[in-house]
Order: structure tokens, then C-alpha cells, then sequence
């Protein structure tokens, strides 16, 4: 993809975000674009962070302890980079030097891992838990398919939160999700819907605010608006298709 056609994209990108904004009534600075960077290489982001993008998101360990030092260096600002994939323990170490925010604590063992490693850094860790909202198999998080009809499910997922909640050096600052991909991006709402559902009864439960949810992609992220998103997380529509 040449660097105009990324220019052009994120452009496109914005201006989408902007609509459907308006047609909620809400302030565009109120959603982050996490420009996913995965499998694309650092030119790419380059390119995006000439056009002023700042928030990136990448989704294996490995390949980003190569890019992001390398942006890093590049770069006169900063990029924030969001951790999206899942995260083996063993990995986990190397996750707190180069990331910036952890979207997908899904399961209590990585929160617990990514606390003492907070604690190691003398740092807060800002982190999104990851709920598997939508019973997809295939997807990480925990699971929550179903939770309002499901007083015991509801209950244990709450347990864990408030044992999450009470770990040193983890800033829990909302709920991250995945909707299974389907043609018609109508099919997502109902699950971004039900994630935003979960984080106001943790608000109320807990008497604490949290104030981000991301959800969305490159096919459903102005639904994903339309539902309440702060972050949404775009590949494909910014850097077009990933070659495996
Ligand atoms: C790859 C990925 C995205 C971006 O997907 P696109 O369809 O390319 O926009 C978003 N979130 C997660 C967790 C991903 O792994």
C-alpha cells in the first residue's frame, strides 16, 4: 500500500468516525483510533504517524519487541502502543517494556502477572479486561456469553473483577471485546451492546467508574461507535489487507 493511499484511508477513516459520532451526538475527541499495525512494516507506520495518528495497537509479542523499539527510535513523538493479542505467561515479561496500555487481560493469571511486573517497573499499567461476550470459541476473554440471563456466571465474573480491581500497580480502565466477523456488521451490535450493558453493571456494582470500551474493527467500528466505543481498533481500512 504506497503512503498516499494510507493518507487517503485514514482520512476516510476520521471522516467515518466524525459520522458516526454525529448521529449519537457525540464529540469525535471522545473515540481513540488504534491504528493496527500488525503485520505491516514500520514504513507503514510512519506514514500514519505523519498524518497524525498516535495511537497504534499490535497483537504478537515477538513481532513487536522488533517494531516498536524501531518506531520508538524513529519517531520524534512517542507513539502509545496497544497490546491486542493474546498473551502467553511465558511472554508476559517482555509485554511491560514496550507496551503501553494492555487490552486483553483474559484470564486472572495475566492480570496477576501483569501486576507483579507493574510493581517490578514502578509503573501503572493501564489494562482493559477482555470479555468474551459474543460465545464465539475461537476468541480469548473471559467468558460472558450470556451473562445477564446467567445470575451464577454474572456472579463469578464479578468475583474476579473485584480480586482485579484490588491488584497493586493495575489501572482497570474498561472492558474490551470482539465481535464474531460477519458480512452484515449490523450482527455486531447486539454484542457491543452487551458489553457496554456489562461495564455499567460492574460501575454500579463497584461504585468506580470505567470509562473506556473497545470495540469495533475495520468492518463494524461506526456501530461499535453508535454503541459507545472510545476505542476502536482499525487495520485493514487504514493499511489494507495483511499478508500471512
Ligand atoms: C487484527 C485485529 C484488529 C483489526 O482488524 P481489521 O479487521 O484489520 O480492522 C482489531 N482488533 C484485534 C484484537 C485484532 O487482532
Amino acid at each position: 500500500m504506497t503512503s498516499t493511499t494510507i493518507r487517503d484511508n485514514i482520512k476516510q477513516v476520521q471522516a467515518t468516525i466524525a459520522e458516526a459520532c454525529a448521529r449519537v451526538n457525540r464529540d469525535p475527541s471522545t473515540v481513540t483510533l488504534v491504528a493496527v499495525s500488525k503485520q505491516h512494516p514500520a514504513d507503514a507506520i510512519y506514514t500514519a504517524i505523519d498524518a497524525g495518528l498516535t495511537h497504534f495497537g499490535e497483537n504478537r509479542v515477538g513481532e513487536a519487541m522488533e517494531k516498536i523499539p524501531e518506531v520508538n527510535d524513529h519517531t520524534s513523538i512517542k507513539p502509545v502502543w496497544h497490546m491486542i493479542g493474546h498473551i502467553q505467561s511465558r511472554k508476559t515479561k517482555n509485554v511491560l517494556p514496550i507496551f503501553d496500555v494492555v487490552e486483553t487481560v483474559d484470564r486472572m493469571k495475566i492480570a496477576r502477572k501483569l501486576s507483579e511486573l507493574a510493581i517490578e517497573h514502578n509503573i501503572t499499567l493501564p489494562v482493559l479486561v477482555e470479555a468474551n461476550v459474543s460465545g464465539d470459541e475461537a476468541k480469548y476473554g473471559f467468558e460472558l456469553s450470556g451473562w445477564q440471563g446467567n445470575p451464577s456466571m454474572k456472579q463469578q465474573f464479578f468475583q474476579q473483577f473485584g480480586t482485579m480491581l484490588e491488584l497493586p500497580n493495575l489501572d482497570i480502565r474498561g472492558l474490551m471485546t470482539l465481535a464474531p466477523y460477519a458480512d452484515d456488521a449490523e450482527t455486531s451490535r447486539p454484542v457491543f451492546a452487551d458489553l457496554r450493558h456489562l461495564r455499567d453493571a460492574l460501575c454500579d456494582h463497584f461504585t468506580i467508574e470505567l470509562p473506556d470500551l473497545s470495540m469495533g474493527m475495520s468492518n463494524d467500528y461506526p456501530i461499535a461507535i453508535e454503541e459507545g466505543a472510545t476505542i476502536v481498533r482499525v487495520g485493514t481500512a487504514i493499511f489494507g489487507a495483511r499478508e500471512y
